[in-house]
């Protein structure tokens, strides 16, 4: 498999890519080892993760680079990923005890009952490249804590960096078939979720996702869906607009856009919709783009040539149905998966732009009368990733939100994502929760104890 840097086109590394035999030998020696795993003692299995933080932060500089080569990342934005990581692995160590501790639910003296929490067993993790360290120990870190063996297939965009993973974690104690490195592309994947593990855990595309939902339909497994979004913003009248402005040029360019939780279509109250976006208009102006390894590049290329051709079809459907193009537009002539951050208003849901994930350096502004006709067009979606409302009104804020059918709600940020919060989607956004303790307790099942005194 040939890995090129999406910010010039050159070949990086060649790779060889497992095949149905190599898959099928991983998945038999992580079904052999897992036992000997689950029955190693929790202090131990946090001892290795632990050192597998420790050792991130030390090859951070070099990990930044190899992650910024092969995704085309600014630098900064690669170092900000790799910074933030060992906060919520730092979540799962303070936390999975707690979490997986047995617990008793009744003690009466002639019948007690107890849950206990169950590691699954071997289970996939299929990933995707735009924040690998993060979707990927999201499901990972506890997997691994809770005594679970992990086929680890990163997408084929940041093969580079899940082999960087693989070595840290044998290197931290974590044995090499508890944790495999499969590497290959979307085939390989499909190898992976044909074996007979006893979960799969995915993060990509809503398309990809259900193609893997219906392979494993009949198996009756554990299935965790991270999918995409198309995350709406409401700023209300009585929003500061500067900050409202320059907060969601951020959450919809930062990473070129290419976060599950961008920020993919705003609503602005029809009162300060043109000074909104001019605004907008401005800050999205004023980022610089350029080499990604250039410490000071803010926008840097898409990782996947073909999302260029996504982001052009997206801008005609809008121009041709009305929309007025106020900044970027089109691809830019030179090697490697440029386009211009691009921001369209007077739009409208008739347009694939306002409905269909961008995923890319590309906005729709809408203009709306008031709270009802935003909820109304917040909520005309098959996602339901993440939601946003900028007003100094908490209440308001909160009867806007509350209304909203989407897994994750913010009041005057966006574009976030904690490790003390359950992160999960409705709709084609996915199924199931990564992160806080219900993350935790995902990757295990829960048995039921009815213990009767003799
Ligand atoms: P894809 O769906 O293209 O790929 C995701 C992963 O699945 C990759 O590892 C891919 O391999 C693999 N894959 C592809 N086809 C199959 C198959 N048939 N069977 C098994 N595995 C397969 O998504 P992207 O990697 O392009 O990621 C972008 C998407 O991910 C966006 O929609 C984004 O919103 C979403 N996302 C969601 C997050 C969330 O938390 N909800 C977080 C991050 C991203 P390969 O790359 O080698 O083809």
């Amino acid at each position: 498999m040939q890995i090129f840097n999406p910010a010039d086109g050159t070949l990086i590394k060649e790779l060889a890519e497992d095949d149905a035999g190599s898959v099928a030998a991983k998945y038999a020696r992580a079904r052999a080892a897992q036992p000997s795993w689950a029955a190693v003692a929790l202090g131990d299995r946090l001892g290795a993760i632990e050192k597998f933080k420790l050792q991130m932060e030390r090859r951070e500089d070099e990990l930044a680079r190899t992650l910024t080569r092969e995704t085309g990342k600014p630098i900064a934005q690669s170092r900000n990923e790799l910074n933030a990581l060992p906060g919520r692995i730092d979540f799962f160590l303070q936390n999975t005890k707690r979490a997986l501790d047995p617990e008793t639910v009744l003690a009466d003296p002639q019948m007690r009952e107890q849950i206990t929490h169950e590691p699954l067993g071997v289970v996939a993790n299929i990933s995707a490249w735009n924040y690998p360290y993060f979707v990927g120990s999201n499901v990972f870190v506890p997997a691994l804590l809770a005594g679970n063996a992990v086929l680890y297939k990163p997408s084929e965009f940041a093969s580079l960096t899940g082999l960087a993973i693989g070595e840290m974690l044998h290197a931290a104690g974590v044995p090499a078939d508890v944790f495999s490195v499969l590497i290959g592309s979307g085939s390989t994947g499909a190898l992976l979720v044909d074996q007979p593990v006893d979960g799969v855990f995915f993060t990509g595309s809503f398309a990809t996702g259900a193609r893997i939902a219906a392979a494993c339909a009949p198996r009756m497994l554990k299935l965790q869906l991270e999918l995409g979004g198309k995350d709406p913003t409401y700023v209300c009248e009585d929003a500061d607009v500067k900050n409202a402005a320059e907060s969601l040029a951020d959450g919809a360019m930062y990473n070129a856009g290419q976060s599950c939780c961008s920020v993919e279509r705003i609503y602005v109250h029809e009162r300060i919709y043109e000074r909104f976006v001019a605004a907008f208009v401005a800050t999205v102006k004023g980022y610089k783009r350029g080499d990604p390894m250039d410490e000071t590049t803010y926008l840097g290329p898409l990782a996947r040539a073909p999302q260029l051709a996504v982001l052009e079809r997206q801008v005609a459907g809008a121009v041709a149905k009305g929309a007025t193009l106020l900044a970027g537009g089109k691809r830019i002539a030179r090697p490697g998966n440029w386009f211009e951050a691009t921001v369209l208003s007077n739009v409208d849901h008739g347009m694939d732009l306002m409905r269909e994930e961008s995923f890319g350096p590309l906005i729709g502004i809408q203009k709306v009368a008031g709270d009802a006709e935003a909820v109304r067009l917040m909520n005309d979606t098959e996602y339901g990733l993440t939601a946003g409302v900028y007003t100094p009104d908490e209440a308001r804020a909160k009867r806007i939100l509350a209304q909203i059918r989407s897994g994750s709600v913010y009041w005057n940020c966006c574009d976030r994502v904690s490790p003390r919060l359950p992160w999960s989607g409705v709709g084609h956004s996915g199924v199931g929760v990564t992160l806080s303790t219900y993350g935790i307790q995902a990757m295990t099942r829960q048995k039921a104890w009815h213990l009767r005194a003799p």
